[in-house]
């Protein structure tokens, strides 16, 4: 039975994933770690603590969904215990990045902006239109999200508009977020991200490809954080057993249909 450690516990993906791990009868959350104090669960059946080091094993699996800076600490730790880590946190820097392919030369760690299976394949919907499509279509990417979110654009809405620039060719510096002023005409080598935040959105994102006198949209809706928390578990089944590396979900996706 693989033992979970769950970074960022009391947040709004952590309680998602408390839940989920109740359902899954193959993953036992053998911790919570939080860097808020809050009141331990009624029947103290598993720990809460502050600090990941209290808990982390050989062959223990985290799971990220904390801030920037616990998520480099995290790599750390676990590349040092040997312990497996999926992390979800988004809004790293480079350098912070790095720090995860650092760890997966010790441990195998997936990362992903997005746990979803439905963004995967929003991914895969987007390879094919940009295919079909003329290369002089706009592409523009608009993102919501709830009104607490850190970081903008969110790392889905910059990975989709990384995918779109690499089909066409473009550098990163094309990717643009936001437009005020007086801007100009709209260059042919450009990708809009537009982050619209408010109320209480899980997560939505549209690709936005616009012909002259046509348009097509690609949207995926999270309605619900299960949808990422489901995403995260199978991660973790995958890194219980895999060797030390760098995965992306693609990859897990890709190893869980050619073990079933
Ligand atoms: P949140 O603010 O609700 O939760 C984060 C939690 O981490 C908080 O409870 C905070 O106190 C805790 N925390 C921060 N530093 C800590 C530390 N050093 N030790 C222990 N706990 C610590 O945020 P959220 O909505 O749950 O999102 C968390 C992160 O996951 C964000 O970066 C968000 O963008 C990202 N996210 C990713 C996905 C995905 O599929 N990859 C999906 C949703 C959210």
């Amino acid at each position: 039975m693989t033992q979970v450690v769950l970074l960022g516990a009391a947040g709004r993906m952590g309680r998602a994933l408390v839940q989920a791990l109740s359902d899954a009868g193959d993953l036992t959350l053998k911790a919570c770690v939080e860097r808020r104090e809050v009141p331990a669960p009624p029947d103290g059946s598993v720990p809460w603590g502050h600090d990941l080091a209290e808990f982390v094993a050989p062959r223990d699996v985290v799971i990220d969904f904390s801030t920037a800076a616990a998520a480099v600490q995290a790599a750390g730790l676990c590349a040092q215990r040997g312990a497996g880590l999926v992390s979800g946190t988004t809004g790293l820097d480079e350098s912070q990045e790095a720090a995860f392919r650092a760890a997966a030369r010790a441990t195998p760690v997936v990362r992903a902006a997005n746990f979803s299976l439905g963004v995967l394949a929003l991914r895969r919907a987007l390879a094919a239109v940009l295919e079909a499509v003329p290369a002089h279509w706009d592409v523009e990417i608009v993102e919501r999200h709830h009104r607490a979110k850190r970081d903008a654009p969110s790392g889905t809405a910059l990975e989709l508009a990384r995918q779109a620039a690499r089909r066409r060719g473009y550098p990163e510096s094309a990717l643009r977020a936001g437009r005020s002023g007086l801007t100009g005409s709209r260059p042919q080598a450009e990708i809009g991200i537009h982050a619209l935040r408010g109320g209480s959105w899980v997560g939505d994102h549209t690709v936005v490809l616009a012909g002259v006198g046509e348009s097509i949209e690609l949207r995926h809706v999270a309605q619900d954080r299960a949808a990422f928390a489901h995403g995260a578990l199978a991660a973790a089944r995958f890194v219980a057993t895999a060797a030390p590396g760098f995965y992306t979900l693609e990859e897990v996706v890709g190893a869980t249909a050619t073990a079933t």
